[in-house]
């Protein structure tokens, strides 16, 4: 049903990659969790919770989920597009906002959080990795596997299990353990000043000086800060949860909306305003946006693709019988000047290959680049691609064993080492499926 392109990001636990429904045309940010891995990690809860909280929220400054599906290995989730980008690499692009940018987007924090805490649902990690943008530039809230959904009013701060990032984690979360709504709208005050300044308001070399400062509330402004930012960012940053503008107890979100710094912004028409002109700008030239190439939408196809290529320029192409379906072809040592074909000139004999393709290997934090070929042996021999020279090879053996961990990255497990292979064109996959065919051959 669905013509998968290129990924749009990848995160711990799954590989977005952006999909066309073939009937519709519809583009969709498809989220692609390995079962294996999330049941290897223990992260099945949070998976849920994030099926669960996204199917409630109804909000056009959340990302969206169209429909959910699985199939034996994965699971589908299946997202409104957001591809311009988080809100940190824009702020990091333009060192910071200015204040018409920094209102405008505020505001629609405010906005999204306003219906998150109707539904009595806590975010609990909300920092500006977690907000993306659209291709309209408005803001796109995701990452609910750690959000929770409240019983009560939420309004109280009650026992949590400690989830966030440091630099916006709210003082009630580290002294008492405790989180509620206004948990919230600690971190909206840390991004309002992370948009304003460039910077985090609490900054250390460390977690633990870093959390010294939460519990202290110690954070500075610079000269010369807009007064009604100072105001608004001093509301919100108060370490008392009940004390802070926007809880209830401090009149609510209707309180919050009122403040002056949020003076000339239409509430009712957020989502139909168009972005400042700053962000439309980046939105034009952004480097998250190139993911539409008709050529990337081989993705799948590209494993057989090199194989073709090598098939059309190679005179001794043979086809032993059926060993491994499609993708199979001896190469002779004469027909090497192909640049998919120079290895079997190094390798110096005719040799039949089963796979190949440039993968990175890494060790420790030294990453390189190398051609692998997965022949007949079988061997998985991996060359130099620069100077040509033969670099190595993974030894093969009964107990060889692939582990696939993204639609980049694999494993190839030895009984003394572990191969982490890291394939930029998504083919990790496809990779795993040869190898474990040649194996069970
Ligand atoms: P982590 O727990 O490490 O954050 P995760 O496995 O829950 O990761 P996400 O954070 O949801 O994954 O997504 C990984 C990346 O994919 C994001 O950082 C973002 O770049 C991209 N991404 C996620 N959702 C979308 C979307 N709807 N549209 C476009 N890109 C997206």
């Amino acid at each position: 049903d669905f013509r998968f392109g290129p990924t749009l990001g990848e995160g711990s636990y799954s590989t977005v990659i952006l999909a066309r429904e073939i009937e519709s045309g519809r583009e969709y940010a498809m989220k692609v969790l390995e079962k294996r891995h999330i049941m290897r990690e223990k992260k099945v809860p949070q998976v849920e919770r994030e099926k669960q909280v996204l199917s409630r929220l109804d909000h056009p400054f959340f990302v969206r989920l169209y429909f959910t599906f699985q199939d034996t290995e994965r699971l589908y989730f299946g997202l409104s597009v957001a591809r311009k980008g988080e809100l940190l690499s824009k702020i990091k692009q333009l060192g910071k906002f200015d204040l018409e940018c920094s209102r405008f987007y505020t505001a629609q924090i405010v906005s999204a959080l306003q219906h998150l805490h109707s539904l009595n649902i806590i975010h609990r990690d909300l920092k500006p990795e977690n907000i993306l943008f659209n291709d309209k530039m408005q803001i796109q809230i995701t990452d609910f596997g750690t959000a929770k959904e409240l019983k009560d009013s939420g309004d109280e701060p009650r026992s949590s299990s400690f989830v966030g990032t440091a630099q916006y984690v709210s003082p009630e979360l580290l002294k008492d353990k405790k989180a509620c709504k206004s948990s919230d709208l600690w971190a909206l005050g840390c991004i309002v000043y992370q948009m304003l300044t460039g910077q985090f308001p609490f900054k250390a070399p460390n977690e633990y000086l870093i959390f010294q400062q939460i519990v202290n509330c110690k954070y500075e402004f610079p000269e010369d800060f807009d007064p009604n930012a100072r105001d608004l960012i001093s509301s919100l940053l108060q370490l008392d949860p009940m004390m802070r503008l926007g809880s209830s107890s401090c009149g609510g979100y209707e309180k919050l909306m009122e403040h002056p710094f949020f003076t000339g912004i239409d509430w009712e028409n957020l989502a139909n305003q168009a972005a400042p002109k700053t962000m439309l700008a980046l939105a034009g030239d952004s480097s998250d946006e190139d993911t539409t190439h008709s050529s990337d939408w081989d993705y799948f196809a590209k494993g057989n693709l090199i194989l073709k290529q090598a098939t059309k320029c190679n005179k001794h192409c043979c086809d032993p019988a059926g060993l491994i379906g499609s993708n199979k072809i001896t190469v002779g040592v004469e027909i090497s000047q192909d640049p998919l074909l120079w290895a079997c000139g190094i390798i110096k004999k005719s040799i039949l290959f089963m796979f190949l393709g440039q993968l990175e290997k890494k060790r420790g934090f030294s990453v390189k680049l190398r051609e692998f070929l997965l022949t007949e042996g079988p061997k998985l021999i991996y060359i130099d691609p620069n100077s040509k020279e033969v670099k190595g090879e993974i030894p093969w053996s009964s107990e060889l064993r692939t582990e696939p961990k993204s639609f980049r990255i694999f494993f190839v497990h030895t009984p003394n080492r572990t191969y982490h292979l890291i394939d930029k064109s998504n083919n990790a996959l496809i990779w795993c499926k040869k190898i474990e065919e040649i194996k069970k051959h």
